[in-house]
């Protein structure tokens, strides 16, 4: 027969699937004979039956009612009797803590007679009041559905019949005319009764706990936090305490390190004669805890011995929630707690020097995207004051610029240098060029998956959404805050965007102490700590991964500074940008030949230019391989706009003159060249069977510089790789002409010159026969930017802004395919390549050079699928490189120590 419902002395906190978060942790605390007020909880389990069946489970209350009986038993008092009433409080708690649950219900059990036994045994007629004043309210609210404001309305008119500013000074008397008024109004509103039965207000508040799953806002976070919909909440019942008592009594909150820096100490607040949900709601000021020593040291002494235990126990930071009644102290609520970036790495490393956690479980308690949020450029702490709103999180790092309240002010003031914040109540596709000029994004509407989050997350550029305290009037070309602030177009505001905050006037930045770090091995005094913990953690990353990192880089700066951040080599070396500037002339002629005469000299004149790019991009990655991709874009990109031509022609034509001749060839040229779908036309190695001379041209540039390397004295590791490849005859025959023209650059230098030429996988024709392609490649490179396109049939720059947001507030993404490789997909695409690749070439080196190779679940794919790289650019590298060790322990020991 199942079970519903388990004492905290029979849990613990590997039961947080069946008993969630709060209970499980609950009846650990039990179990290490902390003073946990007792109590039981009802399972996950009899949620999801509560919720298949739409009733309460079959043997539920019979359970729930024996508990309660040993309860009482225990206390030697009846829940809700006349003369000294049991008291509960009901708390839900799922396995992980979501917004919208069911909140918090204190004191069930008290009704019209029972509050009148709670007055004398307490001795305290107003506690008493108040307590039941806040029950009908709560109840009213949570279980019966009651508009809050109702209520609040309620306080307000009596306060203001009183005279009285603050609940505190409302009398006895007075609450319990207030529970009068709120009992008629919920008689008004609903046309029941508050229930005066304490059994029933325990049965229906425990079942609204588990309708409460179904609410809202909670299905909504789910969604977006990828959380089962099917996992239920549990339902913990309670013994009150009481903080709430006088001056011997009080609340708080409490950390066992800073949950801002990692550093060691009791942190948190205390608040004197108060309830503990009015800590957290800030009601009256809270104190430090370090004046809970002064107020009540023996207390305070015993709150640090349980918090040092359950550090120890938990072996990580822990957060808990306490009570103090009458001198006696309570503990209500732990966890494992949260904690800043920084934080994590510094706790790490340190419960790792001491010895409490073993190096691997340090690794494993850091993310990439932690270190991600390190090396972002951050506001100077002390500089920032208050801010002047708050808003979500959306896209990390700091910026500093004017407000803009559209898209085109965006645009013009950036063209005319000036940094701007483009303000918007929430953006569209049309905001996307001022997106694009704007230093950060600030918008008052919507969350972490709105247009402007996701925009903006994609391009790198700092955001807050869902700043909801502005009102933001376009129109006006200006916002208000709540205390009436306006902050008219043209102000200079700071964004936080890791912070989810905005301040009005410039706040300097300052690089990250990471970066510096990373960058050449500065260790700043006051960031000494994160820094250390960051290149431990890398450090064992790096004696623990089986993939390699190498860089996305075209330069040589690039690729210096990737070397720097330890990258293993370049991964993917693009040569477009080769191509334009100064060069682009010479493309021009390349395109507009009219003779191979005409063409050779045009390329005869790109390739000591290209040599010179690949030498200097070699020497910076000395002794390191760098894969050097062929031209991939299509050429007229490189050509100039099509209507600009058309418009300089017509022009020309009606000032009645003669167009220039080479405007007309190009425009002929462009117009022969357009193409509906350039994504899925002429380029990659359709270019090379295509173009005479293109490939000779790149290959002899990339052997001479090979030569030039060697004869220097350097250790040159070029590769040749080939884009676009669908059918192995098209590497046969591109192949056939790098191998030819390499061993041409040999025999005349005298230098031998072999570089391994491989191809991408990008295709999904690639991938589903990358058997027969293997037998060309010497190495392949997944480019998953490409193959994700291909797989969905969507081009990325006309698509993302138009209805990713869309997909993803319906669930049909679970993140970006971009961002986050989908693995069914073309995951399943690159799996198939690996394994029939391997199989004809067992040697096959075999990489990804898709942005997603500096994405942590990307990287833990591909780790698991068996590839020997991944390849992201400079400032993802160190990411990459923690994560693969990250992906090397999934599984381990080390994994499972949470
Ligand atoms: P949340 O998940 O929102 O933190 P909790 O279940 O922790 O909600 O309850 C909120 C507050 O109610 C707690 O911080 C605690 O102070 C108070 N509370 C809950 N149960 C009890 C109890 N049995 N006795 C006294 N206070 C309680
Ligand atoms: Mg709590
Ligand atoms: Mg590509």
């Amino acid at each position: 027969m199942v079970r519903y419902v388990y004492d905290f002395t029979e849990g613990g906190r590997d039961m947080a699937g069946l008993l969630g978060g709060k209970g499980a942790n609950l009846a650990e605390m039990t179990r290490l004979g902390l003073p946990v007020p007792p109590g039981f909880t009802v399972t996950t389990e009899a949620c999801r039956a509560f919720l298949d069946s739409g009733g309460e489970p079959e043997g539920m209350w019979r359970e729930v009612s024996d508990r309660l009986t040993a309860l009482e038993r225990a206390a030697g008092r009846l829940l809700g009797q006349p003369d000294g009433p049991l008291l509960l409080s009901v708390r839900s708690g799922a396995r992980f803590s979501m917004p919208g649950m069911m909140e918090t219900i204190l004191d069930i059990g008290l009704n019209d007679e029972s509050v009148l036994g709670l007055a004398k045994v307490s001795g305290n007629e107003r506690f008493a009041w108040d307590s039941y004043r806040r029950l009908v309210q709560m109840f009213g609210s949570t279980v019966m559905g009651v508009d809050s404001a109702h209520f609040e309305r309620e306080i307000a008119v009596l306060k203001e019949t009183r005279g009285v500013q603050d609940d505190v000074h409302l009398t006895a008397g007075d609450l319990a005319g207030l529970v009068d008024t709120f009992k008629e109004l919920i008689r008004d509103e609903t046309g029941e009764t508050f229930p005066q039965s304490p059994a029933e207000q325990l049965r229906r508040a425990v079942l609204a706990v588990f309708a409460s799953w179904n609410g809202e806002r909670a299905r909504l976070y789910r969604r977006r936090e990828h959380i089962a919909d099917d996992l239920g909440t549990a339902v913990n019942v309670q013994r009150m305490v009481f903080g709430n008592l006088g001056a011997d009594s009080g609340s708080g909150v409490a950390f066992t390190r800073d949950p801002a820096t990692g550093r060691p100490g009791l942190y948190g607040d205390y608040l004197p004669d108060a309830q503990g949900e009015d800590v957290v709601a800030g009601i009256r000021n809270a104190v430090p805890l370090t004046e809970l020593q002064r107020l009540d040291p023996g207390s305070y002494d015993r709150l640090r011995a349980h918090m040092q235990t359950l550090e120890g126990h938990y072996r990580d930071l822990c957060d808990i929630e306490f009570t103090i009644e009458h001198g006696t102290l309570w503990m209500l609520q732990t966890r494992v707690g949260k904690r800043t970036a920084e934080a994590a790495f510094a706790i790490a490393a340190e419960l790792a020097d001491e010895g409490t956690i073993t190096q691997d479980e340090a690794l494993v308690r850091v993310s990439g995207e932690q270190l991600a949020r390190l090396m972002f450029p951050r506001f100077d702490a002390d500089a920032t004051g208050e801010p002047l709103a708050h808003g979500v999180p959306a896209s990390p790092g700091a910026a500093v610029g004017a407000a803009v309240f559209d898209s085109a002010e965006a645009v013009r003031r950036a063209t005319a240098g000036e940094k701007v914040v483009l303000v918007r109540q929430e953006t569209t596709p049309d905001d996307l060029p001022g997106m694009i000029a704007a230093q950060a994004v600030l918008t008052s509407r919507g969350g972490k998956t709105s247009h402007a989050a996701v925009v903006a997350r994609g391009m790198g550029k700092v955001c807050v959404c869902g700043a909801e305290a502005l009102s933001v009037d376009t129109g006006a070309r200006r916002f208000t805050t709540p205390d009436g602030t306006v902050v008219e177009e043209g102000t200079v505001l700071s964004v936080d965007g890791s912070a989810g905050a905005v301040y009005q006037g410039p706040v300097p930045l300052a690089d990250s102490a990471v970066i510096r770090f990373l960058e050449n091995g500065t260790r700043d005094e006051n960031a000494a700590g994160t820094v250390d913990a960051v290149a431990g953690a890398l450090a064992r990353a790096d004696s623990v991964r089986r993939l390699e990192v190498r860089a996305n880089a075209d330069t040589p700066e690039d690729a210096a500074r990737a070397r720097r951040f330890g990258a293993q080599g370049i991964g993917l070396c693009r040569t477009e940008h080769m191509f334009l500037g100064e060069r682009r002339k010479l493309v021009e002629e390349m395109i507009l030949a009219g003779s191979d005469t005409e063409r050779d000299r045009a390329l005869a004149a790109l390739l000591p230019l290209q040599r010179q790019d690949f030498a200097g991009i070699l020497e910076a990655m000395d002794g390191l391989p760098v894969t050097i991709r062929l031209l991939d874009p299509p050429l007229h990109e490189f050509l100039p706009d099509r209507t600009d031509l058309a418009v300089r022609i017509a022009a020309a034509e009606a000032r009645g003159e003669v167009p220039a001749p080479h405007d007309v060839e190009l425009l002929a040229a462009v117009n022969r060249m357009h193409e509906e779908n350039p994504m899925l036309g002429l380029r990659g190695v359709r270019l090379g069977l295509l173009v005479p001379g293109l490939v000779a041209m790149q290959v002899r540039a990339v052997g001479e510089a090979v030569v030039e390397r060697t004869r220097a004295g350097g250790a040159p590791r070029a590769e040749i790789m080939v884009p676009l490849v669908g059918d192995v005859r098209e590497l046969r025959i591109v192949g056939e002409e790098v191998r030819r023209v390499l061993a041409e650059v040999s025999e005349r230098s005298g230098v031998a010159v072999s570089c391994p030429v491989g191809t991408m996988i990008e295709l999904p024709r690639a991938a589903l026969t990358a058997g027969r392609i293997a037998g060309e490649a010497e190495f392949f490179s997944f480019g998953t930017n490409d193959l994700t396109q291909t797989t969905w049939g969507f081009s990325r720059d006309d698509v993302e802004a138009e209805f990713f947001s869309a997909y993803l507030d319906k669930g049909v993404f679970p993140t970006s395919p971009f961002e986050t490789l989908d693995r069914e997909g073309v995951g399943r695409l690159v799996e198939i390549a690996v394994t029939e690749g391997r199989a004809a070439r067992p040697d096959l080196k075999i990489g990804v050079c898709g942005e997603h190779g500096g994405d942590p679940d990307s990287v833990h794919f591909f780790h698991a699928t068996g590839l020997d790289y991944v390849s992201c650019s400079p400032f993802r590298v160190p990411v990459a490189r923690l994560e693969a060790g990250r992906a090397a322990l999934e599984g381990t020991d080390a994994s499972d120590s949470r």
